[in-house]
């Protein structure tokens, strides 16, 4: 366990450990493995409009659940830079934006349909808490409205990290799951 805790210095960490993830297939695994837990939980399975997110940087790749078709899938948008959600109809729909992560292009939908929110975390503590990339878009989102959606972080087991000490914005998660 490392007891870096400042956001910086955890990022930089953060992000090499995910690098040597990526050649070995450790990655692929991974993802798959989280896939099969999202496909047995009773809240997906319960959940009707749900968003992913589009990985980039060896993120774990949830992209093969937006092939089911009995969901309504959801992808972010940058906009202004805030946060938005729009439906997902389509890879060939996708184009590249704000930071060069692929996102839909049809209208912003009212995030308060939303079941469930699945979020890329470059670390997360016991308490739920993410760490992103640092420019704070799902704690501005989240405070922003009141959603239901279940907040889902999404993170290797390596990047667990309860010597991350949340910022007060920070916002809390419902729950972690990781390979
Ligand atoms: P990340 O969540 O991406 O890791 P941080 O938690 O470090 O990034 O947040 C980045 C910045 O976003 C913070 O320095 C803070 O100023 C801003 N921020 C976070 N939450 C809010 C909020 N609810 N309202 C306004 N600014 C916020
Ligand atoms: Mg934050």
């Amino acid at each position: 366990m490392i007891t870096i805790q400042n956001k910086n210095e955890l990022r930089k960490y953060a992000m090499q450990k995910r690098n040597s993830f990526a050649d070995s297939g450790v990655l692929e695994n991974k993802s798959s493995i989280i896939i099969q837990k999202i496909l047995n939980s009773s809240e997906f399975n319960n959940s009707n409009h749900i968003a992913l997110y589009f990985p980039i940087k060896n993120e774990i790749d949830l992209t093969s659940l937006l092939n089911l078709k009995d969901k309504n899938f959801y992808l972010p948008r940058c906009n202004n830079n805030e946060l938005e959600f729009v439906k997902f109809e389509g890879f060939n729909l996708l184009k590249s934006g704000t930071y060069g992560i692929l996102e839909p292009t049809g209208e912003k939908i009212n995030p308060e349909i939303l079941d469930i929110i699945y979020i890329p975390a470059l670390m997360a503590n016991k308490m739920n808490y993410r760490l992103g990339y640092g420019k704070g878009y799902y704690d501005r989102f989240f405070a922003k409205y009141n959603l239901k959606a279940k907040k889902i972080i999404i993170v290797p087991f390596e990047l667990h990290n309860d010597a991350f000490i949340q910022d007060e914005f920070d916002f809390q998660c419902d729950n972690t799951i990781s390979a």
